[in-house]
């Protein structure tokens, strides 16, 4: 049986994959888990979110479902956080004989919520046709998620995959701040990066993986395998843990990227991959913000920020001129795609004038007066106008990401990527 769960936490606490790890280890009760736990990512731009929009799955043989629906269902009675207006969970139940007749379904329904937006009709009409046992609460929106993170239970072959290591604290200090050894990330990250990412910031100087908010995860750490993500979680030196699970996931793959062919088709909700040409040069904003436009083949424009979070990055933006072409990875928001990764294609030459280079010397030679020439005093040569060459970009084709203190849950880090024109860390 496989059990898609969703929408469970709120900003003051709980968080769906603490669910998932209470019921990795309760439902053994009833049978066997048969896989690692699934942790879903959904389209980043949605509004409902809490934090990340993730939804679990777990997939368990056991031969009395009944008891098992009955359990989880009341677990998420007991845990939700039921008070706040924006959790409305759902939890689907698919049975085995089920899985080769639900599995298209549910994998075009994963992808639609990771790249587009779904109504919850949509998502209860799919359950009563189908006949799949389910649960609602309040508004039932959890549903979108639960379904979903079956579809990525069914697909497990098909989709790539990373790991997360969910290190989760002990109940009673929930809500307090956490006692971590900073330095210790800073080791875990030396000791197995690029297998794992997004443990550390080291431009920045910021541990990543340890959350702010009154949830009861510790720390995460993500990489490449299950093996990789324990054995940089092994090096952590912090409060005790009150339980981890490693689960798989989609984080870190690029799964909500569409390819758009032109801008006319971008639409507010939605990731893209956009190829254009800069049209404006980036100008920096009050807060912080840096904005520049790109046009495409077709002559349409669009705006692109690099935020303030992304830090670095930003200094990277601001050194693009009109006539650069670039892809741009990122999520359009309110008709303005925010940056998430830049490929720099080509490079536009920038000129500037400036006086003639003496042929003997190969000093400037200095101006002999208006509208009279240049002359080199030295050597005695001259010339009659200034000449144009070519200014030094400081800026190389390539592949770029902003840092992993602003990425994205979904964003493939260039750690991952097996290119040579990738521009890592240059603090590494
Ligand atoms: P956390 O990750 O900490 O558990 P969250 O950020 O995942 O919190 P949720 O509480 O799960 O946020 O809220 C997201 C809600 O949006 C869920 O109800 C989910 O079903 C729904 N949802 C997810 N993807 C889509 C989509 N593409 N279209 C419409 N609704 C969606």
């Amino acid at each position: 049986m496989i059990i898609g769960i969703d929408d469970t936490d709120s900003n003051e606490g709980m968080c769906t994959t603490y669910l998932g790890a209470l019921l990795l280890e309760e439902l053994q009760e009833y049978g066997n888990i048969e896989t690692l736990p699934l942790l879903v990512r959904l389209n980043p731009t949605i509004p409902y979110k809490t934090r990340g929009n993730a939804a679990v799955a777990l997939k368990l043989k056991t031969d009395c479902p009944e008891k098992v629906i009955a359990h989880v269902t009341s677990r998420i009675e007991e845990l939700a956080r039921m008070e706040c207006e924006k959790t409305n969970p759902g939890a689907v139940f698919i049975q085995d004989k089920d899985y080769g007749r639900l599995r298209p379904v549910l994998m075009r329904f994963l992808e639609e919520a990771v790249r587009d937006v779904i109504e919850i009709k949509k998502a209860k009409d799919l359950i009563s046709i189908l006949g799949i046992a389910s649960k609602g609460f309040k508004n039932g929106r959890g549903l979108i998620g639960a379904l979903a993170a079956c579809g990525a239970m069914l697909d497990q072959d098909g989709l790539d995959f990373t790991f997360e290591h969910l290190a989760y604290r002990q109940k009673d200090r929930w809500g307090t701040p956490r006692e971590v050894d900073k330095k210790s990330f800073f080791e875990a990250d030396k000791e197995t990066y690029p297998e794992t990412w997004d443990t550390v910031d080291l431009t920045n100087r910021l541990v990543v993986c340890v959350p702010h908010s009154a949830d009861p995860v510790l720390f995460g750490i993500r990489g490449e395998s299950p093996e990789i993500v324990n054995k940089a979680a092994s090096l952590i030196r912090a409060e005790p843990v009150e339980r981890f699970a490693v689960y798989r996931t989609n984080q870190g793959t690029d799964m909500h990227l569409l390819p758009a062919q032109n801008i006319a088709e971008t639409r507010d909700m939605h990731s893209y991959r956009l190829e254009g040409t800069v049209s404006a040069a980036p100008k920096t904003l009050e807060g912080g913000h840096v904005i520049f436009a790109v046009r495409d083949r077709e002559g349409a424009e669009i705006d692109c920020a690099a935020f303030e979070p992304t830090k670095n990055f930003r200094s990277l933006i601001r050194k693009l001129v009109p006539g650069d072409l670039i892809c741009l990875s990122g999520s359009v928001t309110s008709g303005t795609l925010n940056i998430e990764k830049i490929e720099i294609k080509s490079l536009a030459p920038v000129s500037r004038e400036e006086n003639p280079m003496c042929p003997e010397c190969g000093k400037h030679m200095k101006s002999s007066g208006r509208g009279q020439g240049f002359r080199c005093k030295k050597c005695g040569t001259d010339s009659p106008s200034k000449v144009r060459s070519e200014v030094d970009r400081d800026l190389d084709p390539g592949l770029y990401e902003v840092p992993p203190c602003a990425r994205r849950h979904l964003a493939k880090p260039l750690a991952r990527e097996k290119r040579r024109d990738i521009r890592l860390n240059p603090a590494r």
